[in-house]
């Protein structure tokens, strides 16, 4: 079963970034306004974040690693919610199962912390109470530990770092009343956003004053189709490289291909051979319309009436850069 168990989990977290979105999205979840992340060795040695968010009780540490365990579904309407985050109570499990896994937490009803360690989805004997602030502090350590293949395969400390970045990055952006942090242990802040942050202060922060300054804000919305989108883009005198897209769906980072594309043939257009726009787009939808198989594994989304709504959203884009453009 151990073995069933690990290569389930293998499954849903391929990188240290599979789960330091995981960890990202429950301190959010935990209403944090700071979460700090700590990474050693690309997050293969260490993953740790901090956030000072509500906290897990003392009472519920047996449970949070255990498979489909969620706090997070409580009445049954809150089932269609899991089309919104897609699964549930799978990722603590998960990391479980192929890490060290370590919790120190804190309620505000508490009058200190407990910590604790997790094997196989399995508290290791009683929560210790231990000094600590409000919010949780999740330790990931020696990931793929017990996966000698996948470890393998991953032999970039800094590739893996990259995509820690990435993500790290993205959420700032798209959470910027939330101040993010990440550094290599030992090291200063490689990315820090201020408390109370606004996006385009963040995207300067971490992409630069270039993208920043050429940022135009879009919003479209269409009852009918079920969606409402908001963002900023660049405008058509700058160009990068490589397109860089930061695209949110119900607040969950995915990637959507048709809407990459699109976005790409409408500033075609505009820009020279080989040069792409920034674009950081917030999609609300209908949680009913959204693809129920949002998973880790499956980070492409698809969603009901997807082409009219890609439509729309292009042509929103559209007629905003031709504004801009003259
Ligand atoms: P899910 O987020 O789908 O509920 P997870 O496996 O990600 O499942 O987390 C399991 C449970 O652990 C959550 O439902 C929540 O109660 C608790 N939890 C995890 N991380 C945090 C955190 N940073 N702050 C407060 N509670 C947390
Ligand atoms: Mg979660």
């Amino acid at each position: 079963e151990a073995v069933v168990n690990r290569i389930a989990a293998g499954e849903i977290i391929q990188r240290p970034a599979n789960a330091l979105k995981e960890l990202i999205e429950n301190c959010l979840d935990a209403k944090s306004t700071n979460i700090q992340i700590t990474v050693k060795n690309g997050g293969l040695k260490l993953l740790q974040i901090q956030d000072n968010g509500t906290g897990i009780r003392k009472d519920n540490f047996d449970i949070v690693c255990e498979r489909f365990t969620t706090s997070k579904l409580e009445k049954f309407e809150d089932l269609s919610s899991i089309a919104t985050y897609g699964f549930r109570g799978e990722a603590l499990a998960s990391i479980s199962h192929i890490a060290h896994l370590s919790i120190v937490s804190k309620t505000s009803n508490e009058l200190c912390a407990y910590s604790a360690n997790y094997v196989d989805g399995k508290l290791q004997g009683t929560p210790k109470p231990v000094a600590g602030n409000q919010g949780t502090i999740i330790t990931v350590e020696d990931l793929f530990y017990n996966m000698v293949v996948r470890k393998k395969a991953l032999k970039s400390a800094a590739e893996e770092y990259q995509k820690i970045s990435e993500v790290v990055s993205k959420y700032a952006i798209h959470n910027p009343s939330v101040s993010f942090s990440l550094k290599k242990s030992g090291e200063n802040n490689d990315i820090r956003t201020p408390p109370n942050s606004n996006t385009v202060e963040n995207v300067r922060i971490i992409y630069g004053n270039q993208i920043a300054r050429e940022l135009i804000e879009f919003s479209v919305e269409n009852e009918n189709l079920g969606f409402k989108a908001n963002g900023f883009v660049t405008n058509v005198n700058y160009s990068n490289k490589k397109m860089i897209l930061l695209l949110f769906i119900n607040h969950r980072l995915v990637d959507c291909q048709t809407l990459k594309k699109c976005i790409d043939q409408v500033y075609a257009t505009y820009l020279p051979k080989n040069c792409h726009p920034f674009v950081y787009m917030s999609l609300e939808i209908n949680p009913l319309y959204v693809d129920v198989n949002v998973h880790p594994t499956k980070h492409e989304v698809h969603f009901l009436n997807e082409e009219q709504i890609v439509e729309a959203i292009l042509s929103a884009l559209e007629t905003k850069l031709l504004g801009s453009n003259n």
